[in-house]
């Protein structure tokens, strides 16, 4: 927590207002739409909530196709299943570890020809496309939404893990027709559990309030008609998101500070790879700093490596499983070139968390320069 989070949570409760609606609610979606330079956003219960009412306001249904990374947290792709559309899985490019956008383009020609397995020669646009910005890493925006333009198909931003990412300087989540981000534990910024959807398009925006509220039409009394969701964000968690919010930009330098201590650390390791940003068009809030592990060259494996920081009580994680790998996912059309593949076998995401201390980085420093150095 930054300091002001439970100033902005008493005021909820000195003005009673304990409810999904309220100042909090309000201001937090000031600082948000004030910091990321867009026009609206919804404050929602969820990362999740956001990716799902993203996919309710365009449409997306049953029989339509949804394109998504297959490197990815499961969360972008189970709302496409939600509303019965298919997800089509797309695997990485090799620098961002994102969206590759020649598969993209192929995954969409195959879409609009009919050529996806059950189309039977019955082809369709796909409705959305949501890169993902893994490990708060921004996707090639350009060719991507250049791709998107082409064929007339919105963009979703899933921004999730990104918060106060950028590319070419515009803020993650503000490029695609609208952007989704989570305020989930684990994220950059908290407020335990919690999402956004943002959008310079008013009218999404005020949908996306209006399912997230049991879609109650305007009348004196509850008339419906429309399905809606209780996905609003109550106004005490909206007092955390505030005080989280002035503390961002500081998280931001402190998770960039992380990465480069472990690239000066690790500099002559052998058989060590950063995910790193391409360009100085590509901004990482570096959510989670992730190396490779070339077990040729390296000194130790992956799977050494991540035991020798259990051993030492150290949490590492294995990068996301991709989604054609996963058995629940294992019926959706998908587009692989083995890069994600490569990355699940052999990358790690080491550990990254602002509330580290000089004894933690210590300890992990001891393992990497034992095992890797
Ligand atoms: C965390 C996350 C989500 C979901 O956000 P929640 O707030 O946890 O629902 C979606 N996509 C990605 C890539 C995430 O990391």
């Amino acid at each position: 927590m930054g300091g002001n989070e439970q100033k902005y949570i008493n005021e909820a409760f000195t003005t009673n207002w304990i409810a999904p609606l309220g100042a909090n609610v309000d201001a937090f979606e000031k600082d948000i739409e004030t910091y990321l330079g867009v026009s609206h956003a919804a404050v929602l219960s969820s990362g999740t909530a956001a990716i799902h009412l993203a996919m309710v306001l365009l449409d997306v249904g049953l029989g339509d196709y949804v394109i998504v990374p297959s490197f990815t947290f499961s969360a972008t792709v189970n709302p496409v299943i939600y509303q019965g559309a298919t997800p089509v899985l797309v695997d990485s490019e090799a620098d961002t570890w994102n969206m590759d956008p020649v598969l993209l383009e192929k995954a969409i020609t195959d879409c609009i020809g009919g050529k996806l397995a059950g189309m039977n020669g019955k082809g369709m646009t796909p409705k959305a496309i949501v890169p993902v910005y893994l490990y708060g890493m921004p996707p090639d925006m350009d060719r991507i939404s250049e791709i998107a333009g082409r064929y007339g198909i919105p963009v979703v931003e899933d921004a999730a893990e990104a918060m106060g990412s950028r590319y070419k300087n515009r803020f993650a989540g503000t490029i695609g027709k609208m952007g989704v981000l989570s305020f989930n534990g684990n994220k950059i910024i908290t407020t335990s559990g919690g999402g956004a959807l943002v959008s310079d398009d008013q009218e999404l925006i005020s949908g996306a309030k209006y399912y997230a509220t049991q879609a109650r039409d305007k009348a004196p009394y509850y008339s419906h008609s429309r399905i809606g969701y209780n996905y609003r964000m109550s106004n005490i968690i909206a007092g955390v998101g505030r005080g989280q919010m002035e503390v961002l930009d500081q998280r931001v330098v402190q998770r960039r500070r992380i990465n480069k201590w472990y690239r000066d650390l690790l500099a002559d390791a052998p058989g060590i790879s950063f995910h790193s940003e391409p360009s100085s068009d590509y901004f990482s809030n570096f959510w989670l700093t992730c190396i490779v592990i070339d077990h040729q060259k390296a000194l130790c494996s992956r799977d050494d490596l991540l035991q020798a920081f259990e051993e030492s009580n150290i949490e590492a994680r294995h990068l996301w499983k991709p989604m054609h790998l996963q058995p629940v996912f294992s019926n959706c059309p998908y587009y692989v070139n083995g890069v994600s593949e490569g990355l699940f076998n052999n990358g790690l995401c080491l550990p990254s968390g602002t509330g580290m201390t000089e004894d933690d980085f210590q300890r992990i420093a001891d393992v990497l320069r034992e095992r890797i150095k």
